[in-house]
């Protein structure tokens, strides 16, 4: 089984962490959706969306149901380079 990758742009990276984050514009206030995150990356993904007031929650890869994942993470805008 291939190991889950990080949402960041062109990142290979195992994921380590889950970004929870609803855009009110589009989601319901109960949905969230799921970005993954590296070592690297979770502070800046973090920073992108709580900059857009979407980030809900952080938490360790695997310790939670994902609750919203029928296909891959879908990011707003680009996710920020680096
Ligand atoms: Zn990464």
């Amino acid at each position: 089984m291939e190991p889950d990758t990080c949402s960041a742009k062109g990142c290979q990276a195992p994921a380590a962490w889950q970004l929870l984050w609803n855009n009110p514009k589009l989601h319901t206030p109960e949905r969230r959706k799921v970005w993954l995150a590296c070592e690297d990356h979770r502070q800046s993904l973090a920073d992108f969306l709580g900059a857009r007031s979407f980030l809900k929650d952080v938490v360790p890869h695997g310790t939670t149901d994902q609750p919203d994942q029928p296909d891959q993470p879908e990011p707003p805008d680009q996710p920020p380079a680096d």
